[in-house]
């Protein structure tokens, strides 16, 4: 698939939605984009949108139409759940037990279960965070989470290093779909395994993606300016 990167937000969202295979979701990843950017996306057909900052999808969800589902990509600070408790649909990120009982308890309070991912480190870079898979493993298995009513973990998420090394990419990819497919013996629920962005969405599908995160190819570079 050749992506136009001169083409606009809706011509761009109806490319991916008609080329990408039909069991591949698409997040449109809105972080740092005004809510005119996510409504051109939200005509195209776009329900499902990506954000980093709770505070930040938080007043997006609050402005836009109330169809769209926020999925929390980012790092999450244990202390702010409780502000996308009452609306987050996928919280991509799940990195360690402690944000997993913060989930549960805020969501229990808002009488909701939420679905979760746990986050694993495929890449080298120090800065990504994420568990081991062992970690993961050990969580999902643990009485604790077992015992949890309004969390459900739902599958496994990843980022590969950013590098042009394709060979190394597929590598990381590969390795969390090999966890996945053994994961998921055990527990049938891990159904959704979320790994690829703009630049390597397609070596993440080739690798048995499922749920892609696609930000700058949609709406352009992002400025932190
Ligand atoms: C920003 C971000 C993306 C999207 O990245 P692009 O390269 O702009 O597609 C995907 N996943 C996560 C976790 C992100 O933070």
């Amino acid at each position: 698939m050749n992506i136009n990167s001169m083409s606009n937000i809706s011509d761009t969202i109806k490319e991916y939605r008609e080329s990408l295979p039909k069991d591949v979701c698409l997040i449109a990843v809105s972080k740092t984009k005004p809510n005119e950017d996510i409504l051109e996306a939200y005509h195209a057909g776009q329900r499902i949108f990506g954000e980093n900052k709770i505070q930040e999808m938080t007043d997006k969800h609050e402005a836009l139409p109330k169809d769209i589902e926020w999925h929390m990509i980012g790092h999450v600070q244990t202390n702010k759940v409780k502000y996308m408790a009452p609306y987050v649909s996928l919280i991509h990120a799940v990195h360690k037990m402690k944000l997993l009982k913060e989930i549960e308890k805020r969501a229990k309070e808002e009488n909701r279960v939420i679905e979760c991912l746990l986050q694993i480190k495929i890449a080298e870079e120090d800065s990504k965070y994420g568990m081991e898979a062992d970690e993961a493993l050990k969580i999902l298995n643990s009485d604790a989470y077992q015992q949890m009513e309004n969390v459900k973990i739902v599958g496994l998420m990843g980022m590969a290093t950013l590098t042009e090394d394709k060979q190394k990419i597929t590598s990381e990819f590969a390795y969390l779909k090999e966890k996945m497919d053994e994961f998921s013996k055990d527990f049938p629920q891990l159904t959704t395994l979320s790994m690829g962005m703009s630049g390597d969405y397609q070596l993440a599908i080739d690798n048995g993606s499922n749920m892609v995160r696609i930000g700058s190819s949609i709406f352009g570079k992002r400025n932190y300016n």
